[in-house]
């Protein structure tokens, strides 16, 4: 998604959570701030997991990467994109990337870095 798309796309989220938790607020006078924050998290967790997977995806989605195996050096071979949830302290991230498996020792991995399960779907 290019920046414009991106940046449109979480700002409304961020408007429609402020929306919703200013309605909510309106309901519940009495609330504490306790109660305000646990409206208010799981809220946030969902922006900011969203607004993580664009930006880990901000440089590409790593499947034209070339990439060497870092347990025996075989070039790896991009077997296409595969979609992965990781669950972060800022939220659940959805991305999807390009995954690369080695012709050697069969090690799998969504390139930069991180090994991945083998059978990550
Ligand atoms: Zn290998």
């Amino acid at each position: 998604m290019d920046k414009e798309k991106a940046k449109a796309k979480f700002m409304g989220d961020a408007e429609a959570v402020f929306e919703r938790m200013w309605s909510w607020g309106a309901e519940h006078s009495q609330a504490t701030l306790d109660e305000i924050a646990a409206e208010l998290v799981p809220l946030r967790q969902e922006l900011m997991g969203e607004l993580l997977g664009e930006l880990a995806q901000q440089h590409g989605d790593g499947r034209y990467e070339e990439v060497v195996c870092s347990a025996c050096g075989e070039k790896m071979k991009s077997s296409g994109r595969r979609r992965r949830k990781v669950l972060h302290a800022e939220g659940e991230v959805k991305i999807k990337r390009g995954y690369h498996r080695c012709p050697q020792c069969g090690q799998g991995i969504f390139p930069p870095g991180s090994k991945a399960p083998s059978d990550a779907a």
